[in-house]
């Protein structure tokens, strides 16, 4: 007998009919003989609309009762699959972030789980019970609803799986695995059977959003092992795992691309020590997290500074940047919200060289002018215009050998 944390995401859960696939395949499982947590998301766009309903209340929605009011998607669903599972003949139960015992810290809207509890998850599973945690959500100290950021069930459910020692943290979405690329983008995608957390981690942070990067944090600090996989099939999906001496070591195993992010330009800088930090500490007391950063000297001492911010985050960086501009004499502050990051991530970057001209070379290929570059040990990204992003994806991925041979392209 195992414990399995099964998670299941929006598109699995996006109406009733497949709700009531997802409790014959939690049933299945059951019925082997193993202990079972599922977590769930709310149905498809239910986050989404909930969003725009808050919108259309209030211009700047308080985030607290944002909060509340988003928690409300993943409440519908965990209640109706357990509702499923007992017409079934089965023991479930469904709990919300705060009754699993759901710890978070304070930050409404991107709260992060300081710790799990889950001594009532554990006496119902004591019962044969089967557990259905709503996920994305927790409380903090004080008892407030929080919400984890977009795509926060995936954390939900890594951490419980990492707090209850599972066997294994099952992600069912709407691929049937972690691709080369984003297959809904690049047909040519391949599925890996196996990826490092050290390279998922990576992909996850740079826009692959089939698993939100804390809960590869989640995985890799706990040692979980993630499996990524359909709802819809039955086959094997990819393992998210720790390193080992087998995995293939390409040079390049993954392409991501990322349209969140908008640029800030501070215009006729006075190139002077401080300045920098005059400019990015207001933003970082605003709790707006910058990314890339780059700074080019013109001649005398006058630079021009640039940095990217979340797309959602524009408007309150750029009034922000304004008031510093006129504070330390900038000469104007541009923005542009129509960018996108596109990144190549591989571990054997490590001990190659020449990955980025191959990178370039590509891009200049296509005419696709490269606004910022930034790269670590294992990736290299480069800001473009939107317009671009998925030819950029596409001629990546060719250039860096990861097309599917075409006799197998469906
Ligand atoms: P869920 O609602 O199940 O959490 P998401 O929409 O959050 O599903 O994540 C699944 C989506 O992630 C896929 O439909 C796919 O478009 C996207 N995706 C982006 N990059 C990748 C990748 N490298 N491999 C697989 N899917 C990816
Ligand atoms: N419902 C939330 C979202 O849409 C969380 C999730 O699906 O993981 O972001
Ligand atoms: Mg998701």
């Amino acid at each position: 007998m195992a414990l399995i944390v099964q998670k299941y995401g929006g598109t699995s859960v996006g109406n009733i009919e497949r709700i009531r696939n997802v409790a014959l395949r939690v049933a299945q499982t059951y019925d082997a003989g193993n202990e079972m947590v599922v977590v769930l998301s709310a149905m498809s766009g239910t986050t989404d609309n909930l969003i725009r309903l808050a919108h259309e209340a209030c211009e700047r929605p308080d985030k607290r009762e944002l909060d509340v009011l988003l928690a409300t998607g993943e409440q519908t669903t965990v209640a109706l699959l357990a509702m499923m599972l007992k017409s079934m003949g089965y023991k479930a139960t469904s709990l919300l972030g705060h009754q699993a015992e759901v710890v978070t810290d304070c930050a409404c809207g991107s709260a992060r789980i300081l710790n799990i509890g889950a001594s009532r998850i554990r006496r119902l599973l004591a019962d044969g019970q089967i557990v259905i945690v709503a996920g994305f959500q927790g409380a903090d100290i004080h008892g407030n609803i929080t919400t984890l950021g977009r795509g926060g069930s995936d954390t939900s459910a890594v951490a419980l799986a990492a707090a209850l020692k599972a066997a294994v943290c099952e992600i069912y979405t709407d691929v049937d695995g972690v691709y080369t690329t984003d297959p809904n983008i690049c047909k040519k995608a391949q599925k890996l059977s196996r990826i490092s957390y050290d390279e998922m981690l990576e992909m996850a942070s740079l826009g692959a959003k089939v698993l939100q990067i804390r809960s590869v944090e989640f995985a890799k600090k706990y040692n979980v092992p993630v499996h990524v996989r359909s709802s819809f099939k039955e086959e094997e999906g990819t393992m998210v795992m720790q390193e080992d001496a087998d995995m293939e070591r390409l040079v390049v195993s993954g392409v991501t691309c990322n349209k969140n992010e908008a640029r800030i330009t501070l215009k006729g800088v006075p190139d002077r020590p401080g300045i920098a930090f005059r400019i990015l500490n207001p933003i970082a007391e605003a709790g707006i997290l910058v990314d890339m950063i780059i700074q080019n000297t013109r001649t005398g001492n006058i630079t021009d500074f640039t940095f990217t911010v979340p797309k959602t985050d524009l408007r309150e960086a750029v009034e922000i940047s304004r008031r510093v501009a006129e504070e330390i004499g900038a000469e104007e502050v541009m923005s542009d919200a129509n960018i996108a990051k596109v990144s190549v991530i591989g571990v054997g970057m490590k001990n190659h060289s020449g990955v980025a001209s191959r990178m370039f070379a590509a891009m200049c290929e296509e005419n696709i002018n490269m606004l910022m570059i930034s790269t670590s040990e294992i990736r290299i990204s480069c800001i473009i215009e939107e317009k671009y992003t998925e030819l950029a994806v596409r001629a990546l991925h060719t250039t860096f050998g990861l097309d599917k041979p075409e006799e197998t392209l469906p």
